[in-house]
């Protein structure tokens, strides 16, 4: 290969040089968007972070196979295990199919990165397209003994695994602090342990999407998909997982535990993370409604700066957004993340890369 790569690992939390298990071949998993709505900056981010990676991985000469999920089922609500599921609710409130509006929405996620320039990942795997592998991958965790039913669903031993192995090694949780702040919902009364998840969710009568298994009709806990189709297509240890900061807990740390309660190690090398898009200190998001759409900044529908409630007198969205990254004020000042505010950057470690100086 040309040069050396060097990789901040959010697992190792320092700078690694890059050695793939199977040279000159490459795994590479993203965690793609969950399409009930229009992919907004937050979504490019991490589309254009791992683009970068997966062009760079290749200029180097490396065969690479990049993984990106299409999340259509299995995430609720809050990314709780209890209340909606985001697609079901979209097609409720619209009277569609829910695999209507995860179509419709996949469809326009990737006419958006198309327009972004983001090549599209060598396999674009749907979760309900990977009920039988992950149905599999829950009755082996059972097997295992890591993992308890309860009325129909299947819940993740959190305590259990923790004793055997720490629970927490990527985003620096302990077991014993978790315990302590963790607030018990209603709704979870299931569950041994308030910290525990979902890995398999039995279906209320009114839930449309289900399917069979052997505890219940229902579905996949939100986790379960990226542990079970990465195994699938890059083996139960590959080389790099990526996906934003959000994500490091619990999205991430529960797919550490998943893997190495059901295969008996480590799932990734190399953990990358990109740092968020905020707005006003504050993660850009959907359920938060604090966002812009990909397609109000293509198609000019925010360039008039009042008509954005985000947006602030300073010119056209592209400009304003590279204005604020590049301000005077934000050099005096130090770094600052996209939208400006320091706390967008605050805590992490690699805040340096999310800002322009
Ligand atoms: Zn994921």
């Amino acid at each position: 290969m040309n040069g050396t790569l060097y990789i901040y690992n959010s697992l190792s939390r320092c700078k690694q040089p890059f050695k793939p298990l199977n040279a000159p071949h490459v795994g590479m998993y993203v965690c793609g968007p969950t399409v009930y709505g229009d992919a907004h900056l937050g979504h490019a981010r991490p589309a254009i972070t791992f683009d970068l990676v997966f062009r760079y991985l290749k200029h180097l000469g490396y065969k690479v196979r990049y993984v990106r999920n299409i999340t259509d089922v299995g995430h609720l609500e809050h990314d709780a295990d209890e209340g909606e599921d985001k697609i079901a609710k979209k097609a409720r409130l619209e009277n569609l199919e829910p695999m209507e509006v995860a179509q419709y929405y996949t469809n326009r996620y990737h006419a958006a990165m198309d327009k972004l320039n983001v090549l599209r990942p060598s396999i674009e795997p749907h979760a309900s397209g990977h009920i039988i592998e992950q149905i599999a991958m829950v009755q082996k965790i059972l097997d295992h003994g890591y993992a308890y039913v309860e009325n129909g669903s299947v819940y993740f031993d959190i305590e259990k695994y923790n004793k055997e192995h720490p629970y927490g090694i990527l985003s620096g949780r302990n077991f014993e602090e978790m315990l302590n702040t963790t607030r018990e919902l209603s709704g979870q009364e299931e569950k041994h342990n308030p910290v525990d998840f979902a890995l398999w969710k039995k279906a209320e009568p009114k839930h449309i999407m289900r399917w069979p298994s052997p505890w219940s009709d229902g579905f996949p806990g939100w986790h379960m998909e990226c542990s079970a189709m990465g195994c699938k297509y890059l083996g139960e240890t590959f080389d790099i997982h990526g996906g934003g900061m959000d994500l490091m807990f619990p999205h991430h740390e529960s797919e550490i535990a998943q893997s190495v309660a059901a295969n008996g190690k480590q799932p990734v090398t190399y953990w990358m993370h990109n740092n968020m898009i905020t707005i006003g200190g504050q993660k850009m998001g959907k359920s938060l409604g604090n966002f812009i759409t990909l397609d109000e900044f293509f198609n000019g529908t925010a360039l008039q700066p009042h008509d954005h409630p985000l947006l602030h007198p300073a010119g056209p969205l592209p400009q304003h957004v590279g204005l604020q990254q590049r301000s005077p004020a934000s050099r005096r000042e130090g770094l600052q993340s996209p939208d400006g505010s320091r706390e967008g950057c605050q805590g992490s470690e690699s805040y340096r890369r999310c800002c322009f100086t």
